[in-house]
């Protein structure tokens, strides 16, 4: 079970739907490459929380191909109830969008 406190915002969390895939879009790949989250992941939808933008940094550091891809521009994270949140990379800082 989840703690009831996130570890990057120290805040007490409220947690996402579990991730099935987060599809990362960036200036080497041909297409979106999809890496599949561990069994049970989930993030901090909190206000001010950027766990979000750490889920797909860690995603994409963790596959030698999405790490050699360059800066990624864009991902997508998939839910397990169906539901998608995109995310913009904007430089200093980092869209998300429902
Ligand atoms: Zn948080």
């Amino acid at each position: 079970m989840y703690a009831a406190t996130c570890q990057v915002c120290q805040d007490k969390a409220r947690w996402s739907e579990e991730v099935i895939v987060v599809l990362v879009f960036a200036p080497g790949l041909t297409k979106p490459y999809p890496l599949i989250a561990a069994e049970g992941y989930r993030y901090c939808i909190g206000g001010s929380c950027d766990a979000l933008l750490t889920l797909v940094r860690r995603a994409v550091a963790s596959h030698p191909v999405t790490r050699s891809a360059g800066q990624w521009t864009r991902a997508i994270v998939l839910h397990a109830d169906g539901s998608g949140t995109n995310v913009l990379w904007k430089g200093s800082g980092t869209v998300a969008m429902a």
